[in-house]
């Protein structure tokens, strides 16, 4: 993890493309990656400057790249990212540097971009978003360790966590074909339902519905069959974040999960936000994994990295906000629920793909990891209606004058990330969004 820091972190650096001058989300130290569509056409690689994309494919036409920067613009250039995550980190971030200098205000080449704009830059309003990359799997973990005490109190355990927790970084497979990305609408799931005071199971719509705030991670190169990633190597293999919503579905989890797990509960849809937030823009914002409570155990050593333990941690930002049919009516817009932050995970993204891998397991480019429900550790930070509502037993009063235990049909929920540290310009996600039909 050597260089993290070059000229595309410099506070200073300000661009030619007005809007990106104190933009929330994306600012030129950002600078994400994504697939996008302008009006009626195919959809190719872009990057977020401001309130408009870049197009890779017009820039690369453009003649505006060489070298590793060119290797990977052609790479991102199609309808999906994998082959620019499949590069790995020096023709990635090569591009980033090309990309900075192109649109930074004193650029050596801004006067001869600049005359391309109209070609180059589009409207993100105008736009279509997708998926980044198609996923070939989605892995779900469960680290963040408040959501997992909170669960294991609300089932009545004395020791919330079993005792695998602060071994093992827990996970299951779950389903990449039902990753969608944001503002599509997600359809209430029909399934066997156990509630108290019914004798037998009955089937129909989920009566539980909620959502998991969680950090998306995106893999890069992978590894093959057979060949566990170390954790020193594993760094390589993260390309970058977004923000996951692990719908969830909890009355038919409750039934179903023992002894294997989640299915149904979760395989019904899970929204990501569209942009790439790569591992290089958060390099401002890494921090040391929080040191783990007395009495804890150390890791494995094959989890156990000093460099990683060193920075391998991110501090950032996460808000849900909840918008109901109720608050649209009355033109009011939506309500923050929670607010938390990625530093509440007990195991760092590095141990996650050394987990992962450690039994050979191999994983592709555009695999896509969950981190797990990031609860705070009060209920200002909880990451899920099940945990704001004590599994409905005290609902949430809404300033609209709702109540919600569990999302209704029409609600909107809404995940905004930001990452922050003095001396550096602030960054965000984007957001994920997905309405309950
Ligand atoms: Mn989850």
């Amino acid at each position: 993890m050597n260089n993290l820091f070059d000229e595309t972190h410099d506070p200073k650096r300000k661009s030619w493309v007005a809007s990106a001058q104190g933009h929330a989300d994306f600012p030129i130290q950002n600078l994400p990656f994504g697939i996008f569509s302008p009006q009626g056409e195919a959809p190719r690689g872009g990057v977020a400057i401001g309130d408009e994309i870049l197009d890779l494919k017009a820039a690369l036409a453009s003649g505006l790249f060489s070298g590793q920067a060119q290797e990977a613009a052609a790479a991102a250039a199609g309808a999906a990212l994998n082959s620019l995550m499949a590069l790995g980190i020096a023709p990635r971030n090569a591009l980033r540097k090309r990309l900075s200098a192109l649109l930074a205000a004193d650029g050596a080449d801004r006067a001869r971009v600049e005359k391309l704009s109209a070609t180059l830059l589009h409207k993100a309003a105008e736009c279509m978003l997708h998926l980044p990359a198609a996923v070939g799997n989605y892995t779900d973990f469960y680290a963040g360790i408040h959501h997992a005490v909170n669960g294991g109190r609300r089932r009545g355990r004395d020791e919330p966590l079993f005792l695998n927790y602060k071994y093992v970084p827990v996970a299951y497979h779950s389903r990449a074909s039902s990753v969608v990305t944001s503002g599509t609408s997600i359809r209430r799931p029909s399934g066997q339902r156990e509630l108290p005071g019914e004798a037998v199971p009955s089937f129909g719509p989920c009566r539980k519905l909620d959502f998991e705030l969680e950090l998306g991670v995106w893999i890069g190169p992978g590894n093959a069959l057979g060949e566990p990633i170390s954790i020193a190597q594993a760094a390589d293999h993260i390309v970058g974040f977004c923000l996951l919503n692990d719908w969830s579905a909890r009355d038919l989890q409750v039934w179903e999960s023992q002894p294997l797990g989640p299915f149904l509960a979760k395989n019904f849809g899970t929204t990501v936000s569209p942009w790439v937030i790569t591992v290089e823009a958060l390099a401002p914002f890494r921090q040391p994994q929080p040191p783990r409570p007395a009495g804890d155990p150390r890791p494995l050593p094959y989890l156990w990295d000093d460099c990683d333990q060193q920075m391998g941690a991110f501090d950032v930002e996460l808000e849900v906000l909840l918008s109901t049919e109720g608050m649209r009516t009355k033109g009011m817009p939506p309500q923050r629920l929670a607010v938390s932050n990625t530093n509440h995970l007990y195991w760092t993204v590095a141990q996650m793909v050394a987990h992962h891998t450690c039994g050979g397991c191999n994983l592709q480019p555009g695999d896509l990891f969950g981190s797990g429900t990031i609860s705070g550790p009060t209920p200002s930070g909880y990451g899920s209606l099940i945990e704001l509502s004590q599994d409905g037993k005290q609902p949430i009063t809404l300033a609209s004058g709702e109540t919600r235990a569990f999302l209704v049909d029409g609600d909107e929920v809404i995940f905004r990330a930001s990452a922050r540290r003095g001396g550096y310009v602030s960054i965000g996600f984007g957001e994920s969004r997905g309405r309950v039909s």
